[in-house]
């Protein structure tokens, strides 16, 4: 027999389930052969950005390596070029990973219509529990982040899924169209992609820093987060690896605390599969209806100065530089960006996330929309309206000795010390063309509350 392993997010060849069972289907028969491929859809191709685009490409790269080069690439649309090659190869079956994302939803049913009688079959997912699986004993879906995640353990994942068959025979039943050529962006550096470069970082974590997460996590300025998220955002690694390789719970804080974050992810993909609308729109529908959004002449040019890391506030501008030169920014630094936008700047949070979209690496539907609505107080925060990070003691707590502002904006990086957080302070603090506040916290802030106040008066 015949199969196609059709890749999406789940770009590597250890811990596959659907590459598992595409090898499996294939040996049933005679031929025993797998068509791995890969398509580079247009829509998400051009909605990835340059940067995931570059990350892509040498993601395939690294994957194709692993297949002995026998990876197929097509351009077009999956509806259209998933039957042809399920037909070419005389295909008794397509394998592929669970998509729950809104799109891919959608793409796996109309592509599953193209394929007629040849079955798509869905074999895991990007998650250790995939969405949908972790529900309260009425059957309702948790809004709140905490039971969710005690659910979450309770519910418990499958051990990992064992390596690709060495003896596994790949093939190319159609020309190959090639990995597209994806010119550099100005200045980013990306780190290397690939499923051996993901368990090399996942060593290197654990050896270092996984002992110690619970406290260095939140300090952009050391290295204490694993920077395994753009390596999940592909699937290079699969969090059931992680979470199988961690200490049992209760015994390691650290790993504790990591198990958690992982549990984030899996939370907002749930939120996300159940409310397709908010990756756009806000859980709360007070916040698109009723909020008092900035819409004055300076908007725009407020907007443009905080997307360029110019906002005057150095933690801020630190993280918005940090974005463009990696691809990345620091968990912190991205929840206090994002509150500043809304909650300093009054624009709507959905602004930010498209300019996040735009330069993560690991830029995902879920985490990111419901990272800003979290951020924003219209999503799954249990207490949403009072939270208005101050961006100054922010920078204070979590970059004590002010090394993270140094390394990213130069024009401060002749202040020493924590006084780096408050240029304005300092005689010397514009010197080198770092700008004024473009607003006064303090009085944002009100605003803010006000703001809030309001919404919550309506029902
Ligand atoms: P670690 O601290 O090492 O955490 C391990 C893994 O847990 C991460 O790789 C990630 O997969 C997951 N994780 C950790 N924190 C979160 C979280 N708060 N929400 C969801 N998953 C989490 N994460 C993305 O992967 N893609 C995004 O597009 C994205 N956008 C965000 C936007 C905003 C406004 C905010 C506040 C957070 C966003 N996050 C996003 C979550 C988080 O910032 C990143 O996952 C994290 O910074 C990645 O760094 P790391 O791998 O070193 O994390």
């Amino acid at each position: 027999m015949t199969s196609v392993l059709w890749f999406r997010r789940d770009l590597r060849v250890n811990d596959n389930p659907a590459l598992l069972a595409a090898v499996a289907s294939a040996r049933s028969g005679s031929d025993d052969r797998v068509a791995p491929v890969f398509v580079v859809d247009p829509v998400l191709w051009e909605a990835s950005g340059p940067v995931r685009r570059a990350y892509l490409a040498d993601s395939l790269r690294s994957l194709d390596h692993e297949l002995g080069g026998n990876l197929l690439v097509r351009h077009g649309d999956p509806a259209q070029i998933i039957p042809r090659i399920a037909r070419a190869a005389d295909a008794d079956s397509v394998h592929v990973a669970a998509d729950f994302g809104p799109y891919g939803h959608r793409r796996d049913s109309t592509v599953e219509a193209g394929l007629g009688t040849i079955p798509l079959i869905r074999t895991g997912s990007a998650y250790a529990v995939p969405p949908g699986r972790v529900r309260k004993s009425d059957g309702t879906a948790y809004r709140v982040f905490t039971p969710f995640s005690r659910a979450w353990r309770h519910h418990g994942w499958r051990a990992p899924a064992g390596p690709a068959p060495a003896d596994a025979t790949w093939w190319m039943p159609l020309p190959d169209e090639g990995i597209p050529d994806v010119p550099d962006v100005a200045g980013l550096v990306l780190p290397p992609a690939g499923e051996r470069a993901a368990w090399e970082r996942w060593e290197q974590f654990c050896s270092t820093s996984l002992t110690a997460y619970a406290d260095t996590r939140n300090r952009p300025d050391l290295v204490g987060t694993s920077a395994l998220s753009h390596h999940l955002k592909f699937g290079e690694i699969h969090p059931r690896s992680l979470l199988a390789a961690l200490p049992p719970s209760g015994m390691d804080a650290g790993a504790d605390v990591f198990a958690s974050e992982l549990c984030w992810r899996e939370f907002y993909a749930d939120v996300l599969a159940l409310r397709p609308d908010t990756a756009r729109e806000s859980l709360d529908p007070r916040f698109d209806e009723a909020m008092r959004w900035a819409d004055d002449s300076g908007s725009d040019r407020r907007f443009d100065a905080w997307c360029a890391g110019r906002t005057g506030f150095p933690f801020v501008d630190a993280g918005m530089r940090q974005l463009r030169a990696e691809g990345w920014m620091h968990n912190r630094v991205r929840m206090v960006t994002a509150s500043f936008l809304v909650k300093d700047l009054h624009l709507p949070w959905q602004r930010g996330a498209s300019e996040f979209m735009r330069w993560l690496r690991d830029g995902d539907l879920a985490s990111n929309a419901h990272g800003w609505q979290w951020t924003a107080g219209c999503g799954t925060d249990a207490a949403p309206f009072h939270r208005v990070f101050n961006p100054v003691r922010q920078g204070t707590t979590f970059d004590p000795a002010g090394d993270y502002v140094r390394r990213y904006v130069p024009e401060l990086r002749h202040l020493a010390g924590p006084g780096v957080h408050e240029p304005w302070l300092s005689t010397e603090g514009g010197v080198h063309g770092y700008p004024p506040r473009i607003v006064d916290h303090a009085v944002e802030r009100l605003t803010a509350l006000d703001d809030f106040a309001a919404i919550r008066r309506t029902t």
